[in-house]
């Protein structure tokens, strides 16, 4: 079983079909209840959450200020965290949003210290903003999470059931990838996880698991152990 777990959900995620704009609330009902399994069975957990529902700075126009686009996305995860912490609340579950950069009253500013207490207590942290920074994505800052942190695992909730040798979407004869190396995902420049991410957990040796959303009960099945979607090793 693992001890702690830091798990990212896409803004895609929280939107479900709903024309990938704002949230289902009955896809968020189901991943609150599927983490608050996981956290009966006594692992503690931390999110990420991704802003792609609302904006993401890189679908913004060439004519505009990168930076600035990215920060409208790093809000875009905000609103995201403040909306799947109080639907947390209303699970009877408390969680608290942190960010690297001071929102007043909004958020916590993110410290190890608060954030593993918080985890300790059983309430759960949601990361938001994600490194404070434009031209990063959700995931690195989930890596950078993870590693200070002390994760036992990075799990990644996708749309797509694992990572495949080519696009799924346009190549049929595509094939799924149980287990992988980071290494090789930094070797080959699959687009599974960013490089910088992928680095990190190389790195730090923590143990990245890719898994569909859309499956049933994938998120307890993931962090249980069982062997769904691919497995990024690091050997
Ligand atoms: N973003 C950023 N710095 C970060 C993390 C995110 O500038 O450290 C911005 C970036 O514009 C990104 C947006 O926030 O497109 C939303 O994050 P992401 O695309 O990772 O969300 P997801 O696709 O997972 O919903």
């Amino acid at each position: 079983m693992y001890n702690r777990i830091i798990l990212k959900l896409s803004g895609e995620a929280l939107a479900g079909d709903k024309d990938g704009v704002t949230f289902d609330d009955e896809i968020i009902r189901g991943l609150i209840a599927q983490i608050k399994t996981v956290l009966d069975k006594g692992t503690q957990v931390c999110l990420v959450v991704g802003g792609g529902n609302f904006w993401r700075g890189r679908s913004a126009t060439s004519e505009m200020d990168r930076t600035k686009a990215d920060q409208i996305g790093m809000l875009a995860t905000v609103m995201n965290a403040i909306y799947l912490a109080d639907s947390f609340r209303q699970a009877g579950i408390v969680a608290r949003v942190q960010t690297p950069i001071t929102i007043g009253t909004v958020s916590e500013l993110f410290s190890k210290e608060s954030a593993v207490e918080h985890m300790e207590a059983g309430r759960v942290v949601i990361f938001a903003a994600g490194i404070g920074h434009p031209f990063f994505s959700t995931d690195t800052i989930t890596a950078l999470r993870g590693a200070e942190l002390d994760v036992d695992g990075l799990f990644f909730a996708k749309s797509i059931d694992g990572v495949y040798d080519d696009d799924p979407a346009t190549n049929p004869n595509a094939k799924k990838i149980d287990v992988i190396t980071s290494e090789d995902i930094i070797k080959n420049g699959l687009k599974v996880i960013d490089t910088a991410a992928a680095n990190l957990c190389f790195e730090r040796k923590i143990p990245v698991i890719i898994f569909g959303l859309n499956e049933e009960n994938s998120i307890i099945r993931a962090v249980g152990g069982e062997k769904i979607g691919t497995i990024v090793t690091v050997s």
